[in-house]
């Protein structure tokens, strides 16, 4: 299975990689590089900065992950230390970076290990303790523990920023800043971000040196290859709408539903529970095991919808998403591109339904401007709106409409770890995470493993 569009013309080996990377890239059944792959690999390995303009799906995981595995692997270092940071919005983000390193650093001696909030934070520390390579973190968490002077960045020589828009999107951009402003002056950059809002460009001209740029897949032509389709409806019925279309179309299968809140999330999985159509949450208010277990049930194909906030639904990887439903369409129509983009990976296009209430059609406008193309509307239904359908949009006004309402979902990433008593620490020697351990032991599971939700979330 080849979820991502990759570049046929251009294989792993020639892009300098050595061979323990190649064979963990052959054992996780890549036959050729994504491009993103292809064009941010080479100068990352000779050490450039790279800015990569790519969202989830697009293999920039391993576009950033490979090199720097490669680059550290290459440092003659005694013990393990804190040489790399990547930095991700939420916690399934973060883990799946952390599995991304389990798979491609299998056969070098790197340590790593995954921060997040929402969890104790005392099995994350432990491993700390142990020394590590790699450090994968949500920044509250991060900026948690580097206050109780439990990592210290001093020995940062590569730090990935990724998903930069997601950070701004979710009000963690102050947080992030604060977390940079701590990372040694020489050092190597990735920055990743599906979009390029002002602040975020800002951001990428401070932290970047000389970057090389690479861009895959602009926002419109994401929108162009999955089959769209818009109903109008009032917001009352947009459950009994679902319901139907649900019952009457069997070829929807792993679905997505985005809400706009928790509580909507919520609510919608009960009414269809009610219709006996079976359904789970996944938001920032659940505990990591239910979240666990509900994207579990969903990857494997048991559970067929998922209802999701946006700020959820960023880091869940799951191939094969037949369908995308925007229950309730967002207020930033750049947030429309990146759901539909859940489906239709692999150049396969899937399938967007949009419920349009009423007080909706204003953001309807703003995502036609943005992906400059009427999304098809399916107006022969049961629910048909009390107000007739708008006309269509003017797709040539100026700027994007009304825009720039408050974005719904709150800081459901990263839950800000508590500030608990210090534990001891036992360590042995060392600074910034960096102490005790040994080289001579393989990267794989260890790292990551401590901090995967296993533990009850306490804080
Ligand atoms: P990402 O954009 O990093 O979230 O990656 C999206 C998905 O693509 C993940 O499931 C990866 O395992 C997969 N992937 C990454 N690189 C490749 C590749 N070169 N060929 C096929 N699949 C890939």
């Amino acid at each position: 299975m080849n979820p991502v569009p990759t570049d046929a013309k251009t294989t792993f080996d020639a892009l300098g990689l050595t061979r323990p990377i190649l064979r963990a890239v052959d054992a996780a059944g890549y036959s050729n590089p994504t491009p993103i792959q292809a064009a941010a690999i080479p100068p990352a390995l000779a050490g450039r900065d790279v800015l990569g303009c790519a969202q989830t799906g697009t293999g920039k995981t391993a576009a950033f992950t490979l090199p720097m595995i490669q680059r550290l692997d290459a440092e003659d270092v005694e013990v393990a230390t804190l040489r790399a940071l990547v930095l991700t919005p939420t916690r399934e983000l973060a883990s799946q970076i952390g599995d991304s390193f389990d798979t491609y650093a299998k056969h070098v001696e790197l340590w790593h290990t995954v921060i997040f909030g929402g969890v104790s934070q005392n099995r994350q520390v432990k491993e700390l303790d142990r020394g590590i390579d790699v450090l994968v973190a949500t920044p509250g968490r991060l900026l948690d523990l580097m206050g109780q002077g439990l990592v210290k960045l001093d020995s940062i020589e590569i730090f990935v920023l990724d998903e930069a828009d997601r950070m701004l999107d979710m009000g963690f951009l102050p947080d992030v800043k604060r977390v940079i402003a701590k990372l040694p002056e020489k050092r190597q950059t990735f920055f990743f971000s599906a979009t390029m809002p002002p602040d975020i460009q800002a951001l990428a001209e401070q932290l970047l040196v000389d970057p090389v740029q690479v861009a895959v897949t602009p926002v419109a032509s994401t929108a162009e290859r999955i089959d769209q389709q818009l109903y109008f409806v009032d917001k009352g019925d947009k459950t009994s709408l679902l319901v139907d279309i649900l019952e009457r179309d069997d070829s929807i299968e792993q679905t997505l539903v985005f809400t706009r809140t928790k509580h909507g999330a919520n609510r919608l999985v009960k009414k269809l529970e009610r219709s006996g159509i079976q359904a789970a949450a996944i938001h920032g208010n659940k505990s990591q095991n239910a979240r666990e277990r509900a994207l579990g049930s969903f990857r494997t194909g048991d559970l067929r919808l998922l209802v999701a906030t946006d700020i959820a639904a960023r880091g869940i990887d799951v191939d094969g998403i037949s369908h995308v439903v925007n229950f309730d369409l967002p207020n930033i129509p750049e947030t429309y591109v990146h759901r539909i983009g859940r489906t239709g990976r692999a150049g396969a296009s899937g399938i967007a339904l949009s419920f349009c209430d009423t007080e909706e059609r204003a953001y309807l406008v703003d995502i036609e401007r943005l992906i400059q193309q009427h999304v098809p509307r399916v107006d022969d239904h049961p629910f048909p709106p009390s107000q007739p359908p708008p006309a269509a949009t003017d797709l040539e006004a100026r700027g994007k409409g009304g825009g720039g309402g408050k974005k719904g979902g709150g800081r459901g990433g990263d839950g800000k770890g508590s500030r608990r008593g210090r534990p001891s620490r036992g360590r042995r020697g060392g600074g910034g995470g960096g102490g005790g351990r040994g080289r001579g032991r393989r990267g794989g599971s260890r790292g990551r493993g401590r901090s995967d939700g296993a533990s009850a979330p306490r804080d």
